[in-house]
């Protein structure tokens, strides 16, 4: 009964707060194992998946950039175009 009102919780050393322990992932560090939040787990993932994203595209406009540039070569017609 007491277990039921008094859930575990474990400090999570990202937040320095304690978090119910289902929230919890037990992860390996450094300096040893600690507990971490499922949220700030995925909250730093996602940051990390939008900055390959941002990677990604900036590597395709170069591409386009390439591309454009080497059209304008192989086109002399278009480079009046741009002028
Ligand atoms: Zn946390």
């Amino acid at each position: 009964m007491s277990d039921a009102l008094m859930p575990e919780t474990l400090y999570c050393y990202h937040c320095g707060k304690h978090h119910p322990k289902e929230a919890m992932r037990q992860i390996a560090t450094r300096t040893g194992k600690r507990w971490r939040c499922i949220k700030s787990i995925e909250a730093s993932r996602s940051n990390h998946a939008a900055r390959e994203a941002f990677g990604r595209e900036k590597t395709a406009n170069n591409q386009s950039y390439r591309e454009t540039i080497l059209r304008r070569m192989a086109n002399p017609e278009l480079q009046t175009l741009y002028r």
